[in-house]
């Protein structure tokens, strides 16, 4: 009976096992499909703030795709699969071409544009001539040096120090500002900031959290790598401030930016452009 059991318990494994790998699929066709026609795929902009003053400082780039059947599927879920199914390259270069032709529509629309700075994963990260790309892109839409920034995640640097190096500055030649994303959760090597050509560490929304509650431990991550970067010369932003409590937390350290829903949603340009930008013409009236 036990046996019968297990064979069952087989057979149904393996019938899940078929609907995922099913979902799977269509999501891929799906993905595959929105990217050849650019339906359903958009970017949302979210604020960052200078946390001395409050002054606008910047945005983030984040991707969202929505699918008439699927309904809005989450970076958490998409970015993943584009990855393992080798879209992650042409979704990342949609992206950048989504984000400097809305700098350029905002230039055009005389509002005033803050930097924007784009996810970018360690397959884009490598693919070849990352920089190359970066400046046929901005020149194509006519925009100055240093409106367009990048972010990218420790790991993606780890490997190949020397050559990540090398495409950091040349990244830097065009004025892209540098971040590490998520910093201190992945394998956190302190030493490798010294010699990476980067700008930026915006530390994670964890440690954001857990400071907020209090916990000793984060206060002490925080003291000392806030500190850190700041003796290095890097801007330091705190990730996902949600509360008023983690705000005050932060007061007690070099943080230079905020973001976080507290301050302010990812949201869509139009929205953000209402919200944040202001406009030539407003200014000068
Ligand atoms: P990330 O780059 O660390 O982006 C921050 C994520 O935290 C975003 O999630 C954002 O919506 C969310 N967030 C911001 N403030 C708060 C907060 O106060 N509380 C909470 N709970 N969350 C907050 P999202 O948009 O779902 O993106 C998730 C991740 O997907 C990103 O993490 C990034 O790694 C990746 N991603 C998003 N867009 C792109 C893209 O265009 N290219 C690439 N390569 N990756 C992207
Ligand atoms: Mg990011
Ligand atoms: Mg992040
Ligand atoms: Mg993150």
């Amino acid at each position: 009976r036990a046996k019968q059991e297990g064979r069952n318990a087989y057979r149904f494994f393996r019938i899940e096992m078929n609907q995922q790998d099913d979902r799977q699929l269509m999501l891929e066709t799906a993905l595959r499909n929105s990217l050849e026609t650019g339906e359903g795929i958009e970017v949302h902009y979210q604020p960052l703030f200078e946390r001395d003053g409050g002054r606008l400082h910047s945005a983030e780039a984040l991707v969202r795709w929505h699918h008439p059947l699927f309904g809005s599927v989450a970076p958490g879920d998409f970015i993943p699969l584009a990855e393992r199914v080798g879209l992650m390259v042409p979704l990342g270069e949609r992206v950048l071409q989504m984000v400097c032709a809305q700098l350029a529509a905002w230039q055009r629309e005389g509002r005033e544009p803050v930097p924007v700075a784009v996810n970018l994963s360690a397959r884009q990260f490598w693919h070849n001539d990352l920089p190359g790309q970066v400046a046929a892109m901005l020149e194509a839409h006519g925009l100055p040096p240093g409106l367009v920034g990048f972010e990218i995640t420790e790991s993606t640097l780890l490997d190949k120090q020397q050559q990540a190096t090398k495409l950091l500055q040349g990244l830097r030649d065009f004025g892209c500002s540098l971040a590490i994303d998520d910093f201190g959760t992945g394998y956190s090597s302190l030493s490798y900031l010294q010699d990476l050509p980067v700008t930026t560490l915006k530390i994670d929304r964890s440690f954001i959290q857990r400071l907020g509650e209090g916990e000793r431990g984060s206060a002490a991550i925080v003291a000392a790598v806030t500190g850190m970067a700041h003796e290095l010369g890097l801007s330091v932003v705190a990730e996902g401030v949600e509360t008023e409590a983690q705000r005050r937390a932060l007061d007690r350290y070099p943080v230079d930016l905020l973001q976080g829903f507290l301050l302010g949603y990812p949201v869509t340009a139009a929205r953000f452009a209402r919200s944040h930008l202001a406009s030539r013409q407003h200014a000068n009236a």
